[in-house]
């Protein structure tokens, strides 16, 4: 078979990957922990659900134009402007089919062969691959101090005349942390002085917790829309619980949105009707649906770090957002992936390897299930590793004992 050697040099997407092997052991019958989720479990809003049903049964479903539904436009202009004290225009903005085709349509309409993208580590797993798939050069900042915020000197210091962009994901996916108002205020600033495009990975922009709000990176520029470096991604995937409809959007210069709707029009024509539907129920429907999200998700995350407190030897920064969060489990192991093989052979626990997301040396464990997931979850993983742990346990049927320590 003649594979490309671009399409061979992409790796597995290893989330995806995992979900298939938890999903496979699940239909064998066996009792799956599943701490690897990207999603919410929460049943999609009534009012996205209203709104997709209304278009199915019009029986209208056809093309629709490239950039989205002209109602879903207006409804993500009010978000942005609700959300990001900024008001745009229609032009400013392009749907997609998710946010993740948004980030790969910018940097496809961004990036010239051998320019560079600075990725701040840890970061989402698909940021390097996309960036290679249009033939870039991936430039990945990873924090001195061990933690998971860089500082803005050592951002600044890996941008050179190749660099492109900037990807900044904040609530991050997969540590949880949202970086502080000071650093994005001085990333704007760096990327409009560099003339270096700033896109902003805002996914999961309004799950956070204990009051903490990451700024919109508007607020840092007195540049209009059009002439600003900044590229604003969004979607109902995460704050709505709406993964399986594949809606997203970006706010970008018209310019660049033209660009992006010539590239769309050549690969998928059109994001799909009835999802935007759903998306455009959403966004205007009521609101409480994503602050029970959150506040559910809150919840989750305190009985996740209660459940950690008790593990001997792990370290975990507690995540300000997401559902996501990224303990050190060095005291155990350095290679992250054979930790998470080990933890599904032995506990049937299913966690994603930091390594994955340049951190290696730690797990990425979601807390978007249920708290039982979390609690029995966690318990699995320390009767695995923690000595301190009663090397007893019931999993599914089996009463097992630990017989490797
Ligand atoms: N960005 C980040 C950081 C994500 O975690 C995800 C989903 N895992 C996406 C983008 C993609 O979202 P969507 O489902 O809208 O494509």
């Amino acid at each position: 078979m003649a594979v490309s050697h671009l399409a061979r040099s992409i790796r597995e997407s290893a989330t995806l990957a995992l979900n298939e092997r938890a999903a496979e052991l699940a239909a064998r019958g066996q009792p799956v922990i599943h701490l690897g989720g990207g999603e919410p479990k929460n049943k999609v809003p009534l009012a996205a659900i209203v709104s997709s049903a209304a278009r199915l049964t019009s029986g209208d479903v056809k093309y629709v134009p490239t950039d989205g539904t002209v109602a879903l436009k207006q409804a993500i202009i009010r978000y942005t402007e609700e959300n990001y004290g900024r008001v745009v225009a229609p032009d400013n903005v392009i749907v997609s089919s998710g946010a993740k085709q948004a980030i790969y349509n910018v940097l496809l309409s961004v990036v010239d062969p051998q320019d560079e993208v600075v990725i701040l580590s840890p970061y989402w797993v698909s940021y390097p691959e996309m960036v290679r798939m249009v033939y870039g050069q991936p430039v990945i900042v990873t924090p001195e101090d061990g933690g998971f915020v860089p500082r803005l000197d050592e951002v600044e210091a890996a941008f050179s005349s190749y660099t492109k962009a900037l990807v900044v994901n904040s609530p991050n996916n997969p540590s949880g942390a949202v970086y502080p108002s000071q650093l994005i205020a001085g990333l704007v600033e760096l990327c409009e002085q560099r003339r270096v495009h700033l896109i902003m990975d805002d996914i999961y922009h309004r799950l956070v917790f204990d009051g903490v709000r990451p700024p919109s990176a508007y607020s840092f520029t007195d540049h209009d829309v059009d002439e600003s470096m900044l590229i604003v991604v969004n979607g109902v995937s995460k704050l709505y619980g709406m993964t399986g409809f594949r809606v997203g959007w970006t706010i970008a210069p018209r310019d660049l949105v033209e660009v992006m709707k010539n590239v769309q029009a050549q690969t998928t024509s059109c994001p799909a009707a009835v999802s935007m539907a759903a998306a455009e129920g959403a966004l205007t429907g009521v609101q409480s649906t994503v602050e029970n999200l959150r506040l559910g998700i809150q919840n989750l995350r305190d009985v996740m770090l209660q459940e950690l407190r008790t593990f001997e030897g792990v370290r975990v920064t507690p995540p300000q957002g997401t559902f996501y969060c990224l303990p050190d489990f060095r005291a155990y192991s350095n290679d992250s992936e054979e930790l998470s093989r080990f933890l599904l052979d032995k506990a049937l626990v299913v966690t994603v390897p930091g390594k994955e997301f340049g951190a290696e040396g730690h797990l990425r464990l979601s807390y978007c299930g249920s708290t039982k997931n979390v609690t029995e979850g966690v318990q699995r993983m320390r009767w695995a590793l923690d000595p301190s742990a009663p090397n007893e346990i019931t999993i599914g049927e089996r009463r097992l004992r630990r017989d490797w320590l």
